[in-house]
């Protein structure tokens, strides 16, 4: 290959490469200013009974609505509000926001889990207190809360992420694994950390029915839960197909666009009424 082949390669790339590097300043900068002018909200998508199709639990997840791009997904942010920290204080925001949504929900009738994914980061002792005081100022019966953390919270300190489990169980919140499978960590703390549930990553749920590897994977991240007295719930659940293989295999709960995507508060509202003829 020529060199001026190779030289304008270069160039092109680190052309690229500032213009990634200017786009994540400017998110960077915008990012900042998301948190005090508004600009987060959170939708809810339900996580239903895998035997009546109740809805019985609702995830938070959060959205940006920013003034020129318009919504940023969370894949995209996230990692950047971890990155810089901003994911300190957009996390007690979506905790505190999550909490007081479900005490209004409560208010009318809606009596319904609400799960709250953790960052890493956010996942120390000073934790303990912003849960506390959440339930407290909500009124919210503790069981009601869930928090989703993943494997990679699990990792950092192995001593103060115990003891953080240990005061959140004892404040009487529930904890799930999200993503299970993806993760590199020993499976041995699965049985000494006190977990309640396990979430099957989408990336096994996708291909389940198609492929036996997946399928494989996933029947025995079910069988390992239930030997552990762990419940088990599917995200990422589609197609009729999938939901059929996992009700068979006594997958406690299933997530997924076939029930519902993630919604604004008041269109899941609807999908709560429809779903749950008691309430
Ligand atoms: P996650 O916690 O594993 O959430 C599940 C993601 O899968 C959500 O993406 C959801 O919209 C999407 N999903 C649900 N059902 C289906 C389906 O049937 N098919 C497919 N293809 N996708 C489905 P979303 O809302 O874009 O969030 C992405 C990730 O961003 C979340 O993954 C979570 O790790 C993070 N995230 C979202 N909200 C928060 C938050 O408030 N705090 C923190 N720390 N992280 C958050
Ligand atoms: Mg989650
Ligand atoms: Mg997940
Ligand atoms: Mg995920």
């Amino acid at each position: 290959k020529a060199k001026t082949d190779s030289r304008s390669d270069v160039c092109f790339y680190s052309r690229q490469l500032k213009q990634q590097i200017e786009h994540t300043g400017s998110l960077e900068r915008d990012l900042r200013k998301a948190l005090p002018n508004r600009e987060f909200q959170l939708y809810y998508q339900p996580q239903v009974c895998s035997d009546e199709g109740d809805v019985i639990g609702l995830e938070a997840l959060i959205r940006w609505h920013h003034p020129v791009r318009g919504m940023v997904s969370p894949g995209e942010f996230i990692p950047l509000a971890e990155k810089t920290g901003l994911i300190l204080g957009i996390g007690d925001w979506v905790l505190e926001e999550a909490c007081r949504q479900a005490a209004s929900w409560r208010g009318q009738g809606l009596n319904i889990r609400m799960a709250v994914n953790i960052s890493a980061l956010q996942f120390n002792h000073t934790l303990v207190d912003k849960v506390r005081t959440a339930l407290d100022v909500n009124q919210l019966p503790p069981d009601s809360l869930e928090l989703e953390i993943t494997e990679s919270a699990l990792v950092n300190d192995l001593s103060e992420t115990r003891d953080t489990l240990v005061e959140l169980k004892a404040l009487g919140v529930q904890i799930a694994l999200d993503d299970f499978g993806t993760g590199y960590s020993s499976l041995s703390y699965l049985k000494t950390f006190p977990l309640d549930r396990l979430k099957i990553d989408q990336s096994f749920v996708r291909d389940l029915t198609t492929n036996t590897e997946s399928a494989d994977i996933a029947l025995a991240i079910i069988n390992m839960a239930h030997s552990l007295n762990l419940k088990v719930i599917a995200e990422g659940v589609e197609t009729q197909e999938q939901q059929k293989f996992l009700q068979g295999q006594t997958c406690e709960e299933l997530q997924g666009y076939l029930f519902s995507k993630p919604l604004p508060p008041d269109e899941i509202v609807s999908v709560l009424m429809a779903r749950n003829s008691g309430q």
